[in-house]
């Protein structure tokens, strides 16, 4: 707000002077001349012009019958009448000379009516008040200007200083949550329980000659609450929360980054103890000298600034400093050094037990129908965060008011979930020929995945479209498995295979659609990790990839290849072959199931969904259906 009027002076100040001279330019239009009212010329500007030769002619013919005289004698205009036109009245419009007294008595003479309007001029005051208006203005603007940025906090009196902001950093003197509201990442809460403890009672790691830490550095993916477990900190310890995201230290002025930093520490200090949170501090606390084409002059500057102020914290004065990120792997080495972030707590995604219990908590205030069991939601959605979890009940909330229902039952949340993960809900096909390749393609995963013995079970298939994909199958992973085998993978490749499997049976190699893109594309990228990574093909167990990481670059990029050319064609060879061993395994399985191919097909256009006990119903009429061997959530696997 403040940097924005210091900007609006700025700019101001060329126009300003500007306008102030073009204002100068036209009242010197004429000598002695006051502001006018918009003369005679503007107003009549419609009316047609005469000279002053022919208007003294007219008045001698006899021609003219009224003269309106303006500005002081210099124009007028004129009634006369025109003998070609058969004396039609005109109104003319003629400039004079001056209100001459020989004109005066001529039309007097003449016995014409005439009248002199008097020029509407400003006072020689007022007029004076008047050019000394927008230089007055300006003034008056920069004075407050430079008022207003020296009675904040920390600022000598000069209006055109960048950063001297207090508007960035938002402080709360109570944030209201408190480690109730957090669920499911007891872990993280244990280890925080401490910082609390040094804030409120820090005499009792004083007395004993312990140094408190300074901060706290929490490292998960976006959504898993860690915000929300800083502010819980805050608000357990009773203590304000001063936040801060790390990409709004950096702007594009050199030096305001650092200004804030030393601002934001100058306010904490005023307010101790309290709780400091930058959020995202991976966009300041970037490995220094990092980046292709050498480092952000900007933003290192913010970083040592954030550094030396950690530094400079004279022990035990009860500020603490929380920190977040997902990219602890790109952080400066200097950040997690000891006195500064050198405590690190994860918090990641949370697990069955995880989610149903912040489910318990956001379900606090929605109401639930009886059949629904928070139990079986959190088993319905592995991989979900907190955020997720909230926004799924919020969701099945909207659609229960949508639908006018008094509480969420299990058919709302079941369409969140979808919704959720699956995006929208589109309108189905209608039947023809590209319904009957898409019912083809999703019965071709499902039948797969129920086939063969070491594929997730199917959960759902549906012909109703969600965001991207016109049909889906839904599976059902189980969660608790951490290990994945050999034949689990192929058994995925061959699942996400059967869909473009069945289009190419059913319609012949020339009709195979793109459909099958994403299918395509996560065959590629399992059958690649099994070669690289996991040392599941005839290259035999060597790692071959740095794994899955993020790419760092400037870090990453700039480091050499650890595998040789040679060695790169025998990956895509063993991908290859990895891939058409299963996609020909896959095809001959279809193709043994043609029958039961074409009556799934027929009963899922005729009712755009199956679940997967209906589905192996069908099966087990054709051929019999091997037994999983074992059950819990669902995911989407392919579309
Ligand atoms: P992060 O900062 O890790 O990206 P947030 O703390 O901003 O995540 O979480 C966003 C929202 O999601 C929170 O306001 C809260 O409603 C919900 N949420 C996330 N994690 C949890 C959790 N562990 N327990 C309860 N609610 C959570
Ligand atoms: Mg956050
Ligand atoms: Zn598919």
């Amino acid at each position: 707000m403040n940097n924005r009027w210091r900007l609006l002076a700025i700019w101001l100040l060329p126009v300003g002077l500007a306008l102030f001279l073009g204002w100068q330019v036209v009242n010197n239009g004429g000598p002695g001349r006051v502001v006018n009212a918009p003369s005679l010329a503007a107003r009549n500007s419609a009316v047609a012009r005469m000279t002053y030769g022919r208007f003294l002619d007219y008045v001698d013919a006899g021609r003219v019958t009224a003269v309106d005289i303006y500005d002081g004698g210099r124009s007028a205009v004129v009634e006369a009448q025109d003998p070609d036109l058969e004396n039609r009245v005109q109104r003319l419009r003629v400039d004079l000379p001056g209100l001459a007294p020989e004109l005066i008595s001529r039309l007097k003479d003449k016995n014409i009516s005439f009248d002199v309007h008097p020029p509407r001029s400003t006072p020689p005051l007022l007029g004076l008040l008047g050019n000394l208006l927008f230089p007055l203005l300006l003034i008056g603007s920069l004075i407050f200007l430079a008022r207003r940025s020296s009675n904040m906090p920390g600022g000598p009196g000069q209006a055109m200083q960048f950063g001297k902001t207090k508007a960035r950093f938002a402080m709360e003197a109570e944030t209201g949550v408190k480690f109730d509201d957090v669920a499911g990442v007891e872990e993280a809460k244990e280890d925080l329980q401490e910082v609390v403890t040094f804030l409120k009672q820090p005499e009792r790691f004083t007395a004993v000659g312990a140094t408190i830490p300074r901060g706290v550095l929490l490292v998960g993916p976006p959504g898993t609450g860690k915000t929300l477990l800083a502010k819980a900190i805050a608000g357990e310890a009773g203590v304000p929360f001063f936040s801060l995201s790390g990409s709004e230290f950096v702007e594009m002025f050199v030096g305001v980054g650092a200004s804030r930093v030393r601002d934001l520490f100058k306010r904490a200090k005023e307010n101790a103890p309290c709780l400091i949170f930058i959020d995202e501090i991976d966009a300041v606390g970037r490995q220094r000298g990092a980046g292709i084409g050498g480092g952000n002059d900007e933003r290192e500057q913010t970083l040592n600034q954030l550094l030396t102020e950690m530094d400079g914290f004279e022990g035990n004065n009860g500020i603490i400093i929380i920190a977040a990120t997902n990219r602890p792997d790109v952080l400066d080495s200097a950040l997690m050094r000891p006195g500064r972030f050198d405590r690190q707590v994860s918090v990641d995604a949370p697990d069955i037990k995880g989610r149903l219990s912040i489910l318990k908590v956001h379900s606090r205030n929605k109401k639930l129908a009886e059949d629904v069991s928070l139990e079986m939601i959190a088993r319905r959605t592995p991989g979900f965060t907190g955020a997720d979890l909230a926004n799924l009940l919020n969701e099945a909330a909207i659609l229960t008011a949508r639908r006018r229902k008094e509480a969420t039952g299990l058919a709302e949340i079941d369409d969140a979930v979808d919704r959720v993960i699956a995006g929208m809900e589109g309108t189905p096909l209608t039947d023809g020929r590209s319904k009957r390749l898409i019912a083809y393609h999703e019965v071709g995963h499902a039948l797969v995945g129920t086939l063969v013995k070491q594929h997730d079970p199917v959960q759902k298939v549906t012909l109703i479209p969600r965001g991207q994909a016109q049909g889906l199958t839904w599976f059902s992973p189980d969660e608790e498995q951490m290990l994945v085998s050999r034949a689990q993978l192929r058994a995925r490749i061959m699942g996400a295979l059967g869909g473009r499997a069945a289009e190419a049976i059913v319609f012949g190699h020339g009709e195979v659609t793109t459909g099958a893109a994403g299918d395509i594309q996560q065959v590629a990228g399992m059958a690649r990790q099994m070669v690289t990574r996991f040392g599941m093909s005839e290259l035999g167990p060597l790692s071959l990839e740095a794994g899955n990481q993020e790419v760092f670059l400037g870090r990453d990029l700039m480091t050499r290849s650890e595998v040789s050319d040679s060695i790169t064609n025998r990956i895509d060879g063993q991908v290859r072959l990895i891939v058409d061993s299963c996609y020909r395994e896959t095809v001959a399985l279809l193709e043994g199931q043609r029958p039961c191919m074409d009556c799934l097909v027929e009963l899922l256009i005729e009712q755009e969904s199956l679940d997967g006990d209906r589905f192996r119903e069908v099966v087990q009429n054709f051929t019999p259906v091997p037994e999983k061997e074992r059950y819990s959530p669902l995911m989407p696997a392919s579309s």
